[in-house]
């Protein structure tokens, strides 16, 4: 028999496992606590459980986190970990080392449906979802290696998360919303629902929602200001063109001048990066409580795009400021082992492939 991985269960949820295995509520509590209070990863290591039941445990329930099968260094100082499933399919997860905060960048799927043309993980094409366990491991797996065992009131090391790794976590947002609110939990890994942000290249249908449930911090890949470059640089418009999007973003739940959204630009030389482009967006995004992030591109092997130079990219950022936004162009960060947005592939094998519909 399959055991059942308790790193995807949300406390409820063990709860009833538990008690079709006898097991009183308690009990869950306890296993809970061991698990993200304490960061146990072994049953054995409970030790206010009898003996007993943590050999039942372990041969009922599992909560093993990925494997390791790469850890690189950049030189400034961001780690890129590509890590292993059960069934042997690989993502990378990418930690981002500031002076204020830790930041660790979470995969949501094996490669990813949406294909974009700028982004090396669209062509990898698309293997699985990610379940709640391997999302909710790859936190649980940095936490080990920095052996961060902060609560909510203490110094933590990993601070912050963003659901911008490979995969679009709204093609998955069962899981993903399921690993969040495990995260958010107070007496799970309590992390804020401030410190996490999912970026999404904008499947319109599951925004509302998402901020309905789950409230976290809202990142939109626009990358054009309108319907004909994004469409040429991001198939997902044509299901969910612009105005649609924009006005998804207008609703989104608790968004304000205190709180924005965060619109996410690649700089891409020649394709959307003049003057024009930016007056136009600063149209299209009128009365949004929103601020801008200039990614400048990340190159990636047979790619035929460029980033805009870095005068370009100021240009750009001036009309934006000039409007009232806040527009800050990114300083790449881990591109020496391809770390940066937009640079993770994983090359093992794929098991299964074939685009996924939305
Ligand atoms: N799938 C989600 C989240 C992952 S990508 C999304 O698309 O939003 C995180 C960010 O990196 C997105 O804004 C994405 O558009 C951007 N990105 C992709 N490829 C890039 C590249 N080569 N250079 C710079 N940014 C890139
Ligand atoms: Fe997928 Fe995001 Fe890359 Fe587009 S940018 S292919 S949505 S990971």
């Amino acid at each position: 028999m399959e055991k059942i991985s308790l790193l995807g269960l949300e406390k409820n949820a063990i709860r009833k496992a538990f008690a079709e295995h006898g097991y009183e509520p308690w009990r869950a509590n306890q296993v809970w606590l061991w698990i993200y209070g304490d960061g146990a990863k072994l049953f054995d290591e409970m030790s206010n459980l009898p003996l007993s039941m943590r050999k039942e445990l372990a041969d009922k329930f599992a909560i093993t986190r990925p494997d390791i099968v790469k850890h690189e260094f950049s030189s400034d100082g961001t780690e890129k970990i590509a890590i292993k499933m059960i069934d042997g399919d690989v993502v990378e997860m990418v930690f981002i080392p500031d002076e204020e905060r830790g930041t660790l960048c979470v995969s949501s799927q094996v490669g990813c449906p949406v294909r974009c043309s700028f982004c090396y993980t669209g062509t990898q094409g698309f293997s699985r979802d990610l379940t709640a366990a391997e999302i909710v491991g790859q936190i649980l797996l940095m936490r080990d290696l920095l052996a961060d065992k902060g609560r909510c009131n203490q110094k933590r090391v990993l601070t912050n998360i963003v659901m911008m790794g490979m995969g679009e976590p709204l093609h998955n947002y069962s899981n993903v919303s399921t690993a969040l609110k495990i995260v958010m939990a107070p007496d799970g890994l309590a992390f804020s629902k401030r410190r996490i942000t999912l970026s999404t290249a904008g499947v319109v249908p599951l925004i509302q929602r998402c901020g309905e449930e789950l409230g976290v911090n809202l990142a939109i890949s626009l990358h054009a200001a309108n319907n004909k470059i994004r469409d040429s640089i991001m198939p997902i418009n044509k299901q969910y063109p612009l105005e649609k999007l924009i006005e998804a973003c207008r609703s989104y739940p608790g968004i304000n001048q205190m709180r924005r959204l965060t619109f996410e630009y690649v700089m891409l030389s020649g394709v959307n990066d003049s003057d024009n482009d930016a007056k136009s967006l600063v149209r299209l995004v009128a009365g949004l409580p929103a601020k801008f992030n200039l990614i400048p591109w990340n190159p990636w092997p047979g790619a035929s795009f460029q980033s805009s130079s870095q005068s370009r990219m100021d240009s750009f950022a001036k009309i934006l400021m000039k409007a009232g936004y806040t527009a800050i162009v990114r300083i790449p960060r881990g591109r020496d082992i391809s770390a940066a947005c937009g640079q993770l592939r994983t090359n093992w094998p794929l098991l299964t492939s074939g685009p996924k519909q939305a």
